[in-house]
């Protein structure tokens, strides 16, 4: 291809290079911060931590930072809205931590960050700190050299993704209209593969159901009652066994109603990767790989819903045969979502799906829930993608990938339900970086190309957008 041309100014490039050593310090002291947000003990810290990010902000330049208490920890907002007529970006992040246990794992202390082999080991090191760290540098470094951002910046930094973030949905409401954007960039969320650059562009959704069948009273004796009383366990496998089709489709009436085609673009990234069943087979230590049929299995786990069971019991379970007709049989099941498919719509049908299979001879008792999470999923040419898929071509020289996410980002489907914000994802992190785990490790060479490219993405993003 032909060489990419990076759209950050030079003068902020060659600005970043001379900082890069004072700004690789100051993050590590934001990563010797254990600001674990599910400790109670850590509470103090966590505030440390939310302190530190105010204190970087008022010093990379003249932002409003604010510090916002809420019902568990501070969310910090830095805001710079100088750039009238040129879009906004909210620039997503998270400064809380894993705890880091069991810490004797470790080979060097969690909160103690060490370099080994380029890499930079602490817990936080990659998810979130250096990834969210990064753009607050990068922003530095625009207004120490032209005064200003090519357009305007709200950064939004939490203190609880790691429990769940529980206190974002009321403060992104409560304050709307602080942080009203054009997009979210997402400084959360890795990459696929450290070798190539990635960006997802959908997240799944989720729902949950359990359900009991039952048949007599309670358990009966199997000589004197069995032949005359429907099994429960028998009903459960037959019911079980309708939500699927022999080529492994859900077999639930209108489930795929409301599935949005794939984009051909992110079809033929799928199909570029280096993954193939085999190794990925191997890995998992499976027989076979099993699913929709007339898809390939990445295409299935990102961008194709499923239907699951997850648990399903009754009977005797314990030591040799007991001749029991047992009385109940218990399922329980999560689907994986995607867009535009509504987990409540979804719930009815499968509920009504039950109903309409339930064997003979039992009945069906299903639990009543109504938790659930959307799919998010970036519209198909989102300029927002093109900028990012652009940044990241200049700073690698490659054609990044366009990846799908199985699991769920409840932040993405809350910007979009509540503020009516897309979100893109650039982070610099990599999905195998033990995140969550021992060891968890950062690759340096990353805050080196995640700053120029942050430092692009901020230039290029007016030019895609556009301005209003
Ligand atoms: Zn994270």
């Amino acid at each position: 291809m032909s060489a990419p041309q990076l759209l950050a100014p030079a003068a902020v490039v060659a600005d970043l290079e001379a900082h890069h050593d004072g700004d690789l310090a100051a993050l590590l002291e934001l990563v010797r911060i254990p600001s674990v947000s599910a400790d109670s003990s850590h509470a103090p810290d966590v505030r440390r931590a939310a302190a530190y990010l105010a204190e970087r902000f008022r010093a990379a330049g003249p932002f409003e930072v604010e510090v916002f208490e809420t019902a568990r920890h501070p969310v910090v907002t830095a805001e710079w809205r100088g750039a009238p007529g040129a879009p906004t970006v909210l620039v997503y992040g998270h400064y809380d931590v894993q705890p880091p246990d069991p810490v004797e794992r470790w080979d060097s202390p969690p909160f103690e960050p060490t370099e080994r082999d380029g890499r930079l080991y602490a817990r936080g090191a990659s998810d979130d700190k250096s990834p969210m760290f990064i753009p607050i540098t990068v922003a530095a470094a625009y207004f120490r050299t032209l005064g200003r951002l090519p357009l305007n910046v709200v950064f939004l930094i939490e203190g609880e993704e790691e429990i769940g973030s529980p206190s974002l949905v009321p403060f992104v409401t409560r304050e709307r209209e602080r942080l009203t954007a054009d997009l979210v960039v997402s400084a959360d969320g890795g990459m696929w593969r450290a070798d190539h650059p990635s960006t997802m562009v959908s997240t799944r959704g989720m729902l949950k159901l359990e359900f009991t069948l039952r048949g007599a009273a309670k358990d009966l004796h199997s000589g004197r009652h069995g032949g005359g009383i429907a099994n429960p366990l028998h009903a459960m496998a037959e019911l079980v066994a309708s939500l699927h089709d022999a080529d492994g489709r859900v077999a639930v009436a209108g489930f795929y109603e409301d599935v949005q085609p794939i984009p051909e673009a992110w079809r033929a990234s799928a199909h570029s990767l280096p993954f193939d069943d085999a190794g990925y087979l191997a890995e998992v230590g499976a027989p076979a790989a099993f699913g929709e049929a007339g898809f390939s299995t990445l295409e299935r786990q990102w961008y194709r819903p499923t239907l699951e069971l997850n648990g399903l019991w009754g009977g005797y379970q314990g030591e040799g045969s007991k001749t029991v007709l047992p009385s109940e049989a218990h399922a329980k099941l999560t689907c994986r979502l995607v867009a535009d498919q509504d987990p409540a719509d979804l719930r009815a049908k499968i509920e009504r799906h039950l109903h309409e299979h339930l064997p003979p001879g039992v009945t069906l008792e299903i639990e009543p829930g109504t938790e659930g999470a959307t799919a998010y999923r970036l519209p198909d040419g989102h300029p927002g993608l093109r900028a990012v898929v652009g940044s990241l071509r200049a700073v690698y020289g490659v054609e990044p990938w366009v990846i799908g996410m199985g699991g769920s980002v409840p932040i993405c489907e809350a910007f979009q339900r509540h503020l009516g914000m897309d979100t893109v994802f650039f982070s610099f992190a990599v999905g195998d970086e033990d995140i969550h785990a021992p060891n968890e490790f950062f690759r340096l060479h990353r805050f080196v190309e995640g700053r120029r490219a942050w430092a692009d993405l901020l230039a290029r993003l007016p030019e895609e957008i556009g301005h209003g």
